[in-house]
């Protein structure tokens, strides 16, 4: 019998189908690892933006986090949106009660059409509680910016807010550059504890179909991670995959599409 790497995500749901739970499923589905999921909060939410927010009890997330973790052999798995203070410490309890390694952190904090995914006051829940526990995590600019409290305007100010976010114990970062004002060229740094920095660089698609790049990239990361391969081969197949699902855009809905998933 040939057996999946399992792997988990702990995430949103987006009933549009482009980014959280529903993006990251879909990632595992497509690189052939076998996804769980534990819900943190429902969004009402299609391609023009996010209309409501339903967040779940912490029980409901530790109840789900403790099924999958007396039942399951899991490999890696990955955070999404978090919403609030009660869940972070719900799911970095469940982390450490069962021992689940290789953890990708998608500090999610803002939607693209501006809603709030995480409280304000639970960005420091996840810097204390969360960020230590990390193999790697995976901030776009802005979240870089109000994890390390350091503006990124240049080369030598991403280095310093790589290095501040390493001292708050993660093992690695990968700052993604999708939100720089390169016209050209989209750069994600990559650092880890022992100084090694890896550049991942590509061409900047011009496309509005970009909802759930984020969720997408993480989770082809955790996949990788999952099925055992080292970090660096699994950021330059997950940097790979979201490459060419922008470049292949399915034009699904009025607003800001679906980074395509299913090949
Ligand atoms: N909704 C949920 C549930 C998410 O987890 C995310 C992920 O970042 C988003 C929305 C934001 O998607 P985007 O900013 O790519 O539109």
């Amino acid at each position: 019998m040939e057996t999946k790497a399992q792997v988990l995500t702990i995430a949103g749901s987006d009933s549009g189908g482009g980014a959280g739970i529903q993006a990251d499923l879909k990632t595992f589905q497509e690189l052939g690892v076998f996804g769980c999921s534990a819900i943190t909060a429902v969004t009402a939410q299609n391609t023009q933006g996010v209309h409501g927010i339903y967040p779940m009890d912490r029980q409901a997330v530790k109840e789900q986090i403790d099924a999958i973790g007396r039942d399951f052999d899991i490999r890696a798995l990955k955070t999404g949106m978090l919403f609030d203070a009660g869940i972070i410490e719900e799911t970095a309890q469940g982390i450490k009660r069962y021992g689940f390694e290789q953890l990708v952190i998608d500090p999610v904090m803002i939607a693209k059409g501006g809603a709030s995914l995480l409280q304000q006051q639970a960005v420091e829940a996840i810097t204390s509680l969360l960020v230590p526990l990390a193999s790697i995590i995976t901030p776009n600019i802005p979240e870089a910016e109000t994890l390390s409290g350091i503006d990124i305007t240049d080369d030598v100010s991403r280095r310093k807010a790589a290095e501040a976010i390493l001292s708050l114990g993660a093992s690695s970062v990968i700052i993604k550059g999708g939100h720089s004002t390169d016209p050209d060229v989209a750069e994600d740094f990559y650092m880890d504890q022992q100084g090694m920095v890896i550049l991942l660089r590509s061409e900047r698609l011009q496309t509005q179909q970009t909802h759930g790049t984020g969720c997408t990239f993480s989770a082809a990361l955790t996949a990788e991670l999952g099925k055992g391969k080292p970090v660096e081969e699994a950021l330059f197949t997950a940097k790979e995959f979201i490459q060419s699902a922008l470049a292949h855009p399915l034009g699904i809905g009025h607003g800001h599409g679906p980074t395509h998933h299913a090949a």
